[in-house]
């Protein structure tokens, strides 16, 4: 092994961001101080959203949106197969019912056809599909202005899930540049700053939203469905004190909610790291290009997961697709092999159909691009602390490999 072991993603921490969480450890809030109001609003700037509600980690997020939409036990949200369990997860703690899409074997993107052909077999099942659920698996987009073509024919919501994508920017509806965040064609998304994904913050969620109401409802959600501003207050007996004014200690809870709060420690670390999301996604963008002309002498046995249109996208994921049939080795031991080169990979992601506890649910179930994406895919490592002699050190452990 030469050089250090390449995980195929970490976190980038440097001083500003140890000196930014020292600042609250030596402050008066741990929790519910000012930096997560001040995250919030630099989150919503960045993405160009109304409202960003923050939250302890991306499952939390997306739970909270499945909440407000307010789904009912016979309700159906359709979820790609090819994501991470909590996509999935979030439908079921509402007692709601997942219907799960195929994808593009290709991108592992949810299409138009895959979530119209998931509509029917809920529908034959008795479901009222309320909700899509697209994931930008790796950080580009799901065929936004498709699903969101087919969300409007059948008065669907759309719940972006972005853990992968902050800082991706596609083709807004009116032809310009938006930000997935901006919740230009959806009702509401989630990021996750977990240390994996593109910014840190140990844990850490956000929801994005145009909607005034609904984002009420998720910040009420995320603090016990507690609310103490007065426009809100229902019971005027027992807010209001004898002068006309609002009494003091009180609150009202309107609706049950959760713990899923931020604390200040992490929203700090947010702040700050949002201050890099630009320069983590230019390094990124340029591993990402110079593993694409590395690696295409290894064509056709390894491929690139399918570039998708008019996408500058945040990679979270590089994701190679390889023929282990045609190079007449296993993934386990392809995977063994880069390891003892000093190269991490990992699969991103199990179909999420195929877990025990989905398909005792619901049945067994063929999506043959899911299963095709899953045959095929290797994350390799990208991160932006990654240099090019790292990335040239997998490009030749993959060569050495694949063309002996
Ligand atoms: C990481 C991830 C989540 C969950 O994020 P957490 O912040 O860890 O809860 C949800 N969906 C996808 C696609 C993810 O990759």
């Amino acid at each position: 092994m030469t050089g250090r072991f390449l995980p195929y993603g970490r976190q980038w921490i440097d001083e500003a961001d140890i000196a930014a969480v020292e600042q609250v450890l030596r402050g008066d809030w741990l929790t519910q101080g000012p930096s997560i109001g001040w995250f919030e609003r630099r989150f919503a700037e960045t993405v160009g959203a109304r409202h960003a509600i923050a939250c302890s980690n991306a499952t939390a997020a997306l739970h909270l949106c499945m909440l407000v939409l307010g789904l009912e036990p016979d309700d159906a949200v359709v979820v790609p197969s090819i994501t991470f369990l909590a996509t999935a997860n979030a439908v079921r703690y509402v007692g709601a019912q997942v219907v799960f899409a195929d994808v593009d074997p290709d991108s592992g993107l949810m299409r138009r056809q895959d979530a119209e052909d998931a509509i029917r077999r809920a529908e034959a099942r008795g479901w009222r599909v309320r909700a899509l659920a697209p994931v930008h698996l790796g950080g580009q987009t799901a065929d936004m202005a498709g699903l969101c073509a087919l969300a409007r024919e059948r008065g669907l919501a759309i719940v972006e899930d972005a853990a992968h994508a902050v800082g991706t920017h596609l083709t807004g509806s009116d032809g310009q540049r938006v930000a997935v965040g901006a919740c230009d064609r959806s009702d509401l998304t989630c990021f996750s700053f977990h240390p994996v994904k593109t910014m840190a913050t140990g844990e850490g969620g956000m929801v994005t939203t145009n909607d005034d109401a609904l984002a009420r409802r998720i910040r009420a959600a995320v603090s016990h469905g507690m609310t103490r501003d007065p426009a809100e207050f229902s019971d005027l007996a027992a807010a209001t004190a004898a002068d006309g004014q609002p009494n003091p200690w009180y609150y009202e809870m309107g609706d049950l909610g959760f713990n899923y709060r931020m604390t200040d420690i992490q929203a700090a670390l947010g702040l700050s790291q949002l201050s890099k999301l630009d320069a983590f996604v230019r390094t990124r963008q340029t591993l990402v290009d110079a593993y694409d002309r590395a690696l295409a002498p290894l064509s056709p046995v390894l491929r690139p997961a399918a570039k998708v249109p008019a996408v500058s996208a945040g990679w979270h994921l590089y994701v190679a697709l390889i023929d282990f049939t045609a190079l007449g080795m296993d993934r386990a031991a392809f995977m063994g092999a880069l390891r003892k080169q000093g190269v991490g990979s990992q699969v991103h992601y199990i179909p999420v159909h195929t877990q025990p506890y989905y398909r005792r649910l619901y049945g067994e179930l063929v999506l043959p691009g899911a299963q095709a994406w899953y045959d095929r895919c290797l994350s390799l490592p990208l991160y932006p602390a990654m240099s090019m002699v790292d990335h040239d050190r997998v490009v030749a452990a993959l060569t050495r490999l694949i063309k002996g």
